[in-house]
């Protein structure tokens, strides 16, 4: 029994306050013990890592709950919208592993909020204001001094009337006129001063055309399909605290125009918010995303210095590693700024049980085995993840002629230097341990060419081959590997918060970002890898080959290195 309850109480414990409230509601019997929550995007840009954090949250708790999360494209602003990022925010969903119910629109709902916002007005609860929106600003007051009435909101509710069917012609000059809530201009939550409801917007919209030409608001949409579709916990960031008792008063007025009023507890969705996700050295904001990209600051959504979710997925960022660091940092009432490293080091303890190991050249040398005879080839067996034997082996040849790393080798080496150095026995991974007898140098002085000798008897895996040797050292065949380009990327922000810096966010940016070597050399194996699956470059890092690689041009991005070292480079 005592074991039980103490168990019981460790869950309650690691429950998320989402969590709590909505077992607090199942506990209370609200909703007939129905979960349904959504995840409500706007189509006007592709999903990032803060994205991420949401869609966790929103599926996460309907699983848990046996419930259901649907989609909701929130398209209420046709200017900015449109359907390659319906089909990418679907496709991103997709791979972060989560399979949603229904698939709603917004503008599914535009017939609906129109008559609602008809109803408002003939309550006497909304009116046309035909002021520039500057003005309104202006008389909105401040927190501690009430706003100043528009001359328009005690006007008659026919002449609204009018004007608002006005409003919805293709004649309607966007900014002329809008609807506006008649709420309250004294009180101390700004959003209850005559909030804007309608405004004319003349972009033709993704799904609806040129069928409206007047378009409702953030917060005369949102609360309002959550409580079409049955919403019963709407979870969302915490900038929406102070938007909450406007969301509940919506739902109160459409209940009474539904004659449900007296039955308030039910088919109300809550809203709870949770703490935006802020990445170190990157930016979330959606205007900021569209700016690299309109003005090429990146190659596009998907560049893999990107925080979006292509972006990650080029770059090589398993789904798993995403979600692990997401439940990692969990969720708060309090926003802060969470480490990319912590990002990183999610996806490096991923992708060292995922990653098939393959050897890659970065920066090569080359290496003669002087006793090994020319034309002579080994194939020698690789093991493709020590993490995971299922994985299996695969074959990579040896031959007299290899590259290495030009790191990897030091003429004159200090004591503990044990890499490739005159005199001393290093192993080639998967092959021989051989000792290094020289090497050759141009006229400037620089390395050509590095010899060493094989011994026969130590081959990797022979009984008895195992004689100590402090270093392993990667390689490849010079006759048998292929030339690749290989992509590392560095932080996109030179500064850990853009978004808190005075400077125009571009002054930020890391010029030093990306880093292309293009005389990199990978064994046959690695060459037929694909985008999407995972490798690592033994000795380096993780990688995964890009959209861009071809036949004739591999390309390979660099995921992650295999250890933090940026960390400490900035110490
Ligand atoms: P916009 O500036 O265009 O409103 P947005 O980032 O809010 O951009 P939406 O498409 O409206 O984009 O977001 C969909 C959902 O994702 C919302 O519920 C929003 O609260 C959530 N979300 C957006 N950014 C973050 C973030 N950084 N962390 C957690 N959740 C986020
Ligand atoms: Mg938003």
């Amino acid at each position: 029994m005592a074991v039980t309850e103490e168990k019981l109480n460790e869950e309650k414990k690691s429950l998320s306050f989402v969590e709590q409230f909505v077992e607090e509601d199942l506990a209370a019997g609200k909703n007939g013990g129905r979960i349904q929550t959504r995840f409500p995007p706007e189509p006007n840009g592709y999903l990032h890592i803060g994205h991420a954090k949401a869609i966790c949250m929103d599926f996460g708790v309907a699983e848990k709950y046996n419930g259901v999360c649907n989609l909701r494209f929130d398209d209420t602003n046709p200017s900015k919208e449109n359907n390659e990022y319906v089909e990418n925010i679907l496709h991103d969903i997709s791979w972060l592993g989560f399979k949603w119910g229904n698939i709603y629109y917004a503008s599914d709902y535009f017939e609906r909020l129109w008559e609602f916002a008809v109803w408002m007005i003939k309550q006497g609860k909304a009116y046309v204001d035909e002021q520039t929106s500057e003005q309104i600003a202006q008389q909105k007051g401040t927190p501690t001094t009430p706003g100043t009435a528009s001359p328009y909101r005690d006007r008659p509710v026919e002449e609204s009337l009018a004007l608002f069917e006005q409003m919805n012609t293709p004649e309607a000059v966007e900014g002329s006129m809008v609807l506006r809530a008649k709420l309250d201009m004294a009180n101390a939550n700004m959003h209850f001063r005559d909030p804007i409801i309608y405004r004319i917007i003349q972009t033709p919209h993704h799904r609806t055309g040129t069928k409206w030409h007047t378009y409702p608001m953030y917060d005369f949409a949102h609360g309002q399909s959550d409580y079409f579709e049955g919403v019963t916990h709407s979870i969302c960031t915490l900038e929406f605290v102070p938007h909450r008792p406007l969301y509940d008063l919506f739902i109160d007025f459409l209940k009474e125009m539904d004659g449900t009023a007296d039955n308030l507890k039910d088919n109300r969705p809550r809203q709870i918010e949770f703490n935006r996700l802020n990445l170190t050295y990157t930016v979330m904001s959606k205007r900021k995303l569209h700016t690299l990209v309109d003005e090429h600051l990146v190659s596009g959504w998907d560049d893999p210095r990107m925080p979006t979710l292509c972006g990650m997925r080029r770059r090589g960022y398993s789904p798993e590693s995403v979600r692990m660091f997401i439940d990692s940092i969990g969720y708060t009432k309090f926003d802060a700024l969470n480490d990319m490293a912590l990002l990183e080091a999610s996806v490096r303890e991923d992708l060292n049980k995922k990653a098939c190991r393959v050897s890659a050249v970065m920066n090569p040398v080359k290496l003669v085995i002087t006793n090994y005879p020319e034309g002579q080839t080994e194939e020698m067996e690789a093991v493709n993840n020590p993490e995971n034997e299922a994985d299996g082996t695969h074959s990579i040849t040896f031959s007299r002629n290899l590259w290495i790393e030009r790191e990897d080798f030091m003429e004159d080496a200090p004591k503990k230097f044990f890499r490739m150095t005159p005199g001393k026995e290093v192993r080639l991974k998967n092959a021989y341990i051989v000792k290094c007898i020289g090497c050759t140098k141009d006229a400037e002085g620089n390395i050509t060419e590095i010899q060493a000798e094989y011994d026969p008897q130590s081959k990797s895996g022979l009984e008895g081959a195992n004689r100590k040797v402090k270093g392993t050292l990667h390689w490849v065949s010079a006759g048998h590997c292929r030339k690749a380009e290989v992509r590392v990327y560095d932080r996109l922000f030179n500064v850990e918060n853009p978004s808190a810096d005075e400077r125009d966010f571009r002054e930020l940016l890391n010029p030093e970002s990306l880093h292309v070597y293009d005389n990199c050399y990978v064994e046959e194996y690695a060459a037929g890898k694909k985008p999407g699956e995972y490798l690592q470059f033994q000795r380096i890092g993780y990688f995964m080959a890009d959209p861009d690689s071809t036949t004739d041009h591999l390309v390979f991005n660099k995921t992650v290195g295999l250890k933090d070292t940026w960390a400490k480079q900035n110490k």
